[in-house]
């Protein structure tokens, strides 16, 4: 498998791009502040073959936890932040990669602009030996730029690259090269559409490639497959993540499915890079840190088993796992299902339905789903 040759950038003990193997990513579902656990989640992916292991940090107590987690694995970590781009520079001494997604610069200290937010993300990465990862989500797109986002046509692709080139554009000019690119989306063709779209315009970034929400197994397998055989076949994409909603102690799936990907990549079986799927369209987060009930995976679990009746409806359902990422990545479901501590918000076309519990739930989106039936014909 010969990779375009990018530029070549070091995340702890290893490299991405500039010709290096392809590398296999993976993400702690553990709570953060369980830093014991979240330890050995790390080591565990890693000993597997994670050559970089993501931890979500959403708090300064999650920033503290990554001390601890430092001490006890011997992981490359990557820290996903969320709004509160500040805690960089907490965590920053404890970590090889920063994670920073555009979309989510905007909600905290509004009247900063993003580029001085941004400004502050890459002095912290550069005094602390950090790269950096610019992740683009179509979910979650700068609000500037996602303003009637309803379909994934090419003027959707062309927002979300966009979004990807202007902070790349804006890094490049304060002179720090060890960044990538990640532009995902649950739909396996924007994935493989935005990434070579972007590979053309800027072939010197390395790219870290997956679809977001991908869902459980098979499904989430498959659509990373239609997504990242094709690039990577193109020679396009330096590092990888198969995102899929699975418990944390089968997190270790994410990286055999990696790997399978890679080989088949090597031996040419790939995928035709079509997603032929049943009408019916789940996605799911493979949830993280931020899951605030292990109830999660069998909710997204039951639903896939309950919904098998209405496959051939044109209906896509997105179960999150977060009040965090849940309301925005919902967004474009005709359901929408996130996430709390005990209870599980429903909404159907972007209008909120309600709040209920774990167990009333799914009998509430099949009545819904019912109704949605008798009214399409
Ligand atoms: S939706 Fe929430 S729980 Fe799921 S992966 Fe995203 S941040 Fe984590």
């Amino acid at each position: 498998m010969l990779q375009k040759r990018t530029r070549l950038v070091r995340i702890g003990t290893i490299s991405i791009g500039g010709g290096e193997a392809v590398a296999i990513q993976s993400m702690a579902a553990t709570k953060t502040i369980d830093f014991e656990s979240t330890a050995a989640t790390c080591q565990h992916l890693a000993d597997a073959g994670a050559a970089i292991v993501r931890i979500a940090v959403d708090s300064k107590a999650d920033a503290e936890a990554l001390r601890e987690i430092r001490k006890r694995t011997t992981a490359n970590l990557s820290v996903d932040l969320q709004e509160n781009y500040k805690l960089a520079a907490l965590v920053a001494p404890y970590v090889d990669k920063i994670r920073y997604n555009p979309g989510h610069l905007h909600h905290s200290e509004p009247q900063k602009s993003w580029q001085d937010k941004v400004k502050f993300i890459v002095q912290v990465a550069r005094d602390n030996d950090c790269a950096i990862r610019i992740g683009v989500n179509y979910g979650s797109l700068d609000p500037n730029l996602s303003h009637g986002i309803k379909s994934h046509t090419d003027t959707d692709i062309d927002r979300v690259i966009n979004s990807a080139i202007e902070h790349a554009e804006f890094i490049d000019t304060l002179n720090f090269t060890r960044y990538c690119v990640s532009i995902k989306s649950s739909d396996p063709a924007t994935v493989t559409a935005a990434n070579r779209r972007f590979n053309e315009l800027r072939p010197d970034i390395p790219l870290h490639l997956g679809v977001t929400e991908a869902g459980l197994l098979p499904e989430g397998l498959i659509k990373s497959r239609a997504a990242i055989e094709p690039l990577l076949a193109e020679g396009i994409g330096d590092t990888l993540r198969v995102s899929l909603t699975v418990s944390n102690d089968r997190k270790v799936e994410e990286i055999i499915a990696g790997k399978l990907i890679l080989d088949n990549v090597r031996k040419g079986t790939i995928h035709s890079g079509i997603w032929k799927r049943a009408a019916l369209n789940i996605i799911s987060c493979p949830s993280c840190a931020r899951v605030e009930n292990e109830r999660f995976v069998m909710l997204a679990e039951q639903i896939y088993e309950r919904t098998r009746a209405i496959q051939d409806y044109p209906l896509t359902i997105a179960v999150m796992g977060c009040r965090v990422n849940g309301p925005g990545e919902t967004d474009n479901a005709d359901f929408g299902i996130w996430c709390g501590v005990n209870s599980v918000n429903l909404k159907q076309n972007g209008t909120i339905i309600g709040t209920f519990s774990y167990e009333e739930v799914i009998p509430k989106l099949l009545n819904l789903i019912e109704d949605w039936k008798t009214n399409i014909y």
